[in-house]
């Protein structure tokens, strides 16, 4: 690794303070504490609460409401480094992110009740409900409906793919409260709430566990005439789309920088093992064939490594960053594929085996290709918003 001769910190390496008091407690959390987890499709309680304690999972709270005031770019060397620890950083991201709406659109009421408790650890915002059965991409399609009745919004629908819903305390929810029909655009009507999980279960709020392709801790969610108090609704009603699009930028710009860590766990664990791995009596990365692969994915990971890094520069001086964040999430999650599989191909059959990580990890990785934004999705907001060409769909 080049050093940097006046600092010798690696060339290209910020927060390396951060970097490594992050490291530090993910070495506590080796490949077989995950295979374990995944054996019994369980959640790393311990591991996202050490992050909590430790103040990572609050570092976009701002100080006034008890966080670490620390820009995006902070953020997403904190998730960076857990993956590339081995560890997996999507069990805990989302309350990074999903705070975001709140600090911007809920009252100063909410903010002072809620943010605090998230930064300490008493109270965790995992949970986002936005997708359903029939309604992914198309957001604005969904069909939970939120009537107000008094002071109460009464809630039925579903939703699916709500990730850690099962692990959190609240869950940020986007409902219908006037039906599309009777909203001149197709993207008003739609409203964000604070729901209290805790409070709501066996109430009209039903979670059952979804088993995915790894251990996501994903569920389905089912409203039944669930009543949400009033003052839980954030901002304006019929405003949540806008509210939801706002915090896109850095959830897009923080699962680019999760997939770079997880491309370079890729590379540090397929480099260790070409420089081992004896075969016709020298190392199989001696080979070209095998280096290639390798050098290849490492250049692609740089790129979307400096990509995500703009994206993040822009959002913490508040320029738009729409594209940048969408271009880095698509860069960083091809990138990430080819080391994993670069990495899968240099492994031999023992990538197959579970103790090397390398077959946790490449299924892990191949979601950030589809969720939380599909890649068809980004290249038709390129194609539409960067290039000029006709809307596509
Ligand atoms: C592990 C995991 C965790 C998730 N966690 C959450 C969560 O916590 N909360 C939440 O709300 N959601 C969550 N999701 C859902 C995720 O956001 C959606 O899967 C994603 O938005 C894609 O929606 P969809 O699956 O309905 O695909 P669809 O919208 O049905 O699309 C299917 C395919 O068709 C393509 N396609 C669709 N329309 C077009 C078009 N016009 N042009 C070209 N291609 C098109 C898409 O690119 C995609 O490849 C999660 C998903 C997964 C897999």
């Amino acid at each position: 690794m080049m050093l940097d001769t006046e600092t010798s910190v690696p060339l290209g390496v910020d927060w390396p303070e951060l970097r490594e008091a992050v490291a530090r407690i993910c070495i506590r959390y080796p490949g077989e504490y995950w295979r374990r987890l995944e054996d019994e499709q369980a959640y790393p309680t311990q591991f996202i609460e050490d992050l909590t304690q430790a103040g990572f999972l609050a570092a976009l709270i701002p100080e006034a409401y008890g966080g670490g005031g620390l820009p995006l770019r902070a953020a997403a060397v904190i998730l960076e480094t857990i993956n590339r620890h081995g560890c997996t950083a999507s069990q805990g991201h989302a309350q990074m992110y999903i705070m975001g709406t709140l600090l911007r659109h809920g009252s100063e009421a909410q903010k002072r009740e809620i943010l605090p408790r998230i930064a300490s650890g008493e109270c965790r915002l995992q949970a986002f409900g936005v997708t359903e059965p029939t309604t992914g991409s198309d957001t604005t399609k969904l069909k939970t409906r939120a009537v107000r009745e008094g002071n109460h919004y009464v809630v039925t629908g579903q939703k699916v793919w709500t990730s850690r819903a099962l692990h959190s305390d609240l869950m940020l929810l986007l409902a219908r409260t006037t039906p599309a029909e009777q909203c001149q655009k197709r993207t008003d009507g739609l409203s964000v709430f604070l729901v209290d999980i805790r409070e709501s279960r066996g109430h009209g709020l039903t979670i059952q566990p979804l088993q995915a392709m790894f251990n996501h801790n994903t569920t389905e969610v089912f409203f039944d005439g669930l009543k949400v108090p009033a003052k839980n609704l954030i901002g304006e009603e019929g405003k949540g789309f806008g509210y939801i699009l706002d915090g896109l930028n850095a959830e897009r710009t923080l699962v680019a920088s999760e997939a770079v860590g997880d491309g370079r766990f890729f590379i540090d664990a397929a480099v260790r093992y070409a420089n081992e791995r004896m075969v016709f009596n020298r190392s199989i990365g001696s080979n070209q064939g095998v280096q290639f692969p390798l050098a290849r994915a490492y250049a692609e990971l740089e790129a979307a490594d400096m990509m995500a890094r703009r994206a993040a520069a822009l959002f913490d001086a508040a320029k738009p960053c729409g594209s940048d964040a969408n271009l880095a999430k698509l860069l960083a999650s091809e990138a990430c594929w080819h080391a994993a599989e670069a990495a899968l191909q240099t492994h031999g059959g023992f990538a197959f085996s579970r103790e090397y990580d390398i077959e946790r990890k490449w299924r892990e990785c191949r979601v950030y290709q589809v969720a939380p934004v599909s890649t068809n999705l980004i290249l038709s907001h390129v194609a539409q918003h960067v290039l000029g060409l006709e809307r596509s769909y």
